[in-house]
């Protein structure tokens, strides 16, 4: 497991203003005392009073904010890996919470699982629900288990929710994949991406399994029988390292003709911060390393694949809504159900602390409606309204919503700082927010030039604070 998706509509007037109609009125009601959250989860309010012990969800919810339905659900169908990467957040960080996890998903929580995903696309009208086979390695899995919880959740949508699609996906690393695993998933309608550090060997020194051997060999095979199955190829997700070239990072991975890549910042917060990266520093490195992908990208003569985070940033400067939960101010909606049947939030939380993502709820006793009142949940579908300060009067806002949740940790104070990469942010925001403005500004010569605020936003800390 790894730490971690235009066309011009007129008039095109690049703008990076918060919009007026952005609303900042929401206040949010600060309790006085702590919420009552289900379990023994007392560690959520000692180590993230924000949102734990400051949101009430419940006078939210009576003030008339609306919990959005859950559209993307992992299921955990294996909660062990065949790989031991050095930097991986599940298995070499903070959380433990593995240990206490049955390795496998039992088919009777795949068939509860897959009833409660429909009565919440019922409930909720979705035209859409995704399902992520998610590990752990999930391909240690044989193919019908593997593929067991997606068949339980199209016959049960089926049932219930007949006006709602099912699309499959699976995160791998890769390196138990066969030709007869391809055809498997494939013919199941399951896409496959591969999580991978870069396109050679050296890229993924870190990517190791127990006995210390090397995971690439058995990947790039992985990944060259996908390169022939483009119908079953959703793309390769790496984690930016900044000991590698960024160039020659991007264009290794061509070599395996990924449809997609996904880059990845590195899991990490104010309180553990990233490799590179000192909380509340003016360098940009990530940026730069961003920028020097996003310059061969922008400039090629032919597309060679999507690049999320740059179509993103895109997207969402044109306007149109937020694909992912990494940027913008889209509310989270994916749910983890755990080997066990537990529910939980998002994995990248486990790099903030033990026990981050737990809800205490699980698929046998709580509706997907009940989890979305979880002050988790609450605390990250409030859009700007659950930013801090630095974030709400930001220019850039409406592109970065405040970076991924997960890098605005702070240890006893919990998720409501700007992100630890806020400078990287800022910096790649307004990057490619000039390359887009310089294509499109000549064919609109009456409108001005874009308008970016020039004054950063970016916060400081004492230097004390910063080495900490
Ligand atoms: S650039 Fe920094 S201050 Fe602005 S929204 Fe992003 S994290 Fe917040």
């Amino acid at each position: 497991m790894n730490r971690w998706d235009a066309g011009l509509p007129e008039p095109v007037h690049v703008s990076l203003s918060v919009p007026a109609s952005t609303s900042l009125s929401l206040s949010l009601p600060v309790l006085p005392a702590p919420t009552s959250l289900p379990g023994p989860l007392d560690v959520h309010r000692v180590r993230a009073p924000w949102p734990y012990g400051e949101v009430d969800a419940a006078g939210l919810r009576a003030g008339g904010h609306r919990a959005q339905p859950l559209r993307q659900f992992v299921f955990k169908v294996r909660s062990r890996c065949n790989l031991a990467c050095r930097y991986c957040y599940v298995y070499e960080m903070g959380d433990r919470g593995w240990r206490e996890q049955p390795a496998v998903m039992a088919a009777g929580t795949v068939r509860v699982a897959a009833e409660r995903i429909a009565e919440h696309a019922a409930a909720h009208r979705l035209g859409r629900v995704d399902v992520v086979l998610h590990g752990g390695e999930p391909l240690l899995a044989g193919d019908q288990e593997l593929i067991a919880p997606v068949r339980a959740v199209r016959a049960a949508v089926g049932r219930q929710s007949p006006g709602t699609s099912v699309t499959a996906s699976v995160q791998t690393n890769g390196t138990l994949l066969t030709a007869h695993r391809v055809d498997a998933l494939a013919a199941a309608g399951i896409r496959v991406g591969v999580s991978l550090d870069g396109g050679l060997a050296r890229h993924n020194r870190r990517r190791v399994d127990r006995g210390g051997r090397a995971g690439f060999p058995a990947a790039a095979r992985g990944l060259r029988l996908l390169a022939r199955r483009p119908e079953a190829f959703a793309g390769v997700l790496t984690v930016v390292d900044l000991q590698q070239d960024p160039v020659e990072t991007y264009e290794s991975l061509l070599a395996f003709r990924p449809p997609s890549v996904a880059l990845l910042l590195p899991l990490g917060n104010w309180s553990n911060p990233p490799p590179g990266r000192h909380p509340g520093s003016a360098a940009t490195p990530y940026a730069d390393w961003l920028i020097a992908v996003f310059e061969r990208w922008w400039n090629e003569p032919v597309r060679r694949t999507r690049i999320r985070v740059f179509e993103e940033i895109i997207a969402l400067l044109l306007g149109l809504p937020a694909a992912t939960e990494t940027l913008g101010l889209a509310p989270a909606t994916t749910a983890v159900i755990e080997t066990d049947g537990s529910l939980e939030q998002a994995d990248s939380l486990k790099s903030a602390y033990d026990g981050a993502a737990r809800t205490g709820m699980d698929v046998r006793s709580h509706s997907m409606d009940e989890l979305i009142g979880h002050p988790g949940f609450v605390a990250r579908q409030l859009g700007v309204d659950g930013l801090a300060g630095e974030c709400r009067r930001c220019p850039v806002v409406r592109v970065c919503g405040g970076g991924h949740y997960p890098h605005r940790y702070r240890d006893g104070a919990g998720f409501r700082q700007p992100s630890v990469y806020c400078a990287d942010l800022e910096r790649l925001v307004r990057y490619v927010a000039d390359s887009l403005a310089q294509q499109v500004q000549p064919l609109h010569p009456a409108h001005p030039a874009p308008t970016v605020p020039v004054a950063s936003t970016a916060p400081t800390v004492p230097d004390a604070e910063a080495a900490s």
